[in-house]
């Protein structure tokens, strides 16, 4: 190889060697976990599973969330089961031998159901011709109408979703959990977590917890195959952070979600950072750089050192990691291994800066490491 190759070989060396802390990924297909792997990621920090419920199967979600009764709901969250399963094979399959934390489904909810105003004007002009309304259109109105939001990113997202859509949880579980059983099967060393999101409570992740025990069991039982998977909960609202020595009572690892944590921490709305007032306010000097792109230390990162303090003095063997964006941010990056963090998440392009910040940080200064 030219000698620049072998430079950046050595020098990625030396900071693995040098560093504390983990360098996983952010992925969510088979295809990415792989490029996250190549790029020297140890493992799968966050799988969304948000993606998985788009596409040609939303009709599936949208006879799931909008059943008017136990039948039909259940009839589709039975056709989504072998296709989640599937989606978590490959995954699994693609990073054998390392940690893959897959988050239960966190969308905003109009996300996935039909557009209110749409359904409504087409209604209303259907009415106006005269014509005849589509079958159920008026239950279709009265259904998608009762589960408007005006707010969905402080809705029924995340962990709530999943509490109030009976079975929502037990089928993703069970999905996890039969890819374990089929990649043990075929020879694999598979090693599923279960992330939940947006917890703000340690209740929610109790509930969680309890139905998560119920599926392994079940599925341990149904396949003669031992499945344990470790539960841990997202850290990414401040009542989170605040109560983080009640949630790790519930939680064997916590992941920073300093995206949702940044939004509601200072309030700016997390999709409106390319707005043209976003841009025109970060000119006014109140932050030297977004929050959004780099760790606020004094409140976002306070609360971060908050519940790495509460939540290892509740439970020290807590795994603690971040899997917002910031992961893969080389400020945020040393202040994540200056708050004692376990792991950092980013996207796979972003694993090599975050492995050679991760070893920077754990270096004194006199041998490379940065003195800021
Ligand atoms: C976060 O909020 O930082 C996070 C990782 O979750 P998401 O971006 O999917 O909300
Ligand atoms: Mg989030």
């Amino acid at each position: 190889a030219p000698q620049v190759v072998r430079d950046v070989h050595r020098l990625m060396g030396e900071a693995d060697s040098a560093r504390r802390m983990e360098v996983r990924a952010n992925a969510d297909t088979p295809e990415d976990a792989a490029r996250a792997r190549r790029f020297g990621a140890q493992g799968i920090g966050l799988c969304r599973t948000e993606h998985m419920f788009l596409g040609d199967r939303r009709p599936l979600v949208e006879a799931m969330i909008l059943a008017r009764d136990d039948t039909e709901r259940e009839s589709a969250l039975n056709a989504l089961l072998p296709l989640q399963r599937q989606d978590f094979i490959g995954i699994l399959e693609a990073m054998d031998g390392l940690p893959v934390t897959i988050r239960l489904l966190d969308p905003p909810l109009h996300e996935f159901l039909p557009d209110l105003t749409e359904l409504s004007v087409r209604a209303a002009r259907r009415d106006a011709l005269g014509q005849q309304p589509e079958p159920r259109e008026a239950e279709l109105l009265a259904a998608v109408a009762r589960m408007h939001e005006e707010n969905p990113m402080l809705g029924l997202r995340g962990v709530r979703l999943g509490l109030v859509v009976p079975g929502l949880v037990a089928m993703q579980v069970r999905a996890v959990a039969e890819a374990v059983v089929a990649r043990k099967r075929a020879g694999g060393d598979p090693r599923a977590e279960i992330m939940v999101p947006l917890v703000g409570a340690v209740e929610e992740l109790r509930l969680v917890r309890e139905e998560v025990a119920r599926v392994l069991k079940r599925v341990s039982a149904g396949s003669g195959i031992a499945v344990d998977c470790p539960v841990g909960t997202m850290i990414e609202l401040p009542r989170a952070a605040l109560t983080a020595d009640r949630i790790a009572q519930d939680a064997d690892f916590f992941s920073f979600g300093t995206n949702d944590l940044t939004q509601t921490t200072w309030g700016f709305s997390r999709d409106d950072v390319e707005a043209a007032f976003f841009s025109a306010y970060l000119d006014k000097g109140v932050f030297p750089t977004s929050p959004f792109e780099t760790i606020d230390r004094e409140g976002v990162g306070r609360l971060v050192r908050i519940a790495v303090a509460e939540g290892r003095a509740a439970r020290p063997e807590l795994k603690i990691g971040v899997c917002g964006e910031h992961g893969g941010d080389p400020d945020s990056v040393r202040f994540f291994h200056d708050a004692g963090l376990d792991y950092v998440s980013c996207s796979p392009f972003r694993v090599p800066v975050a492995r050679l910040e991760a070893g920077r940080a754990a270096l004194p200064p006199a041998e490379g490491g940065d003195s800021r």
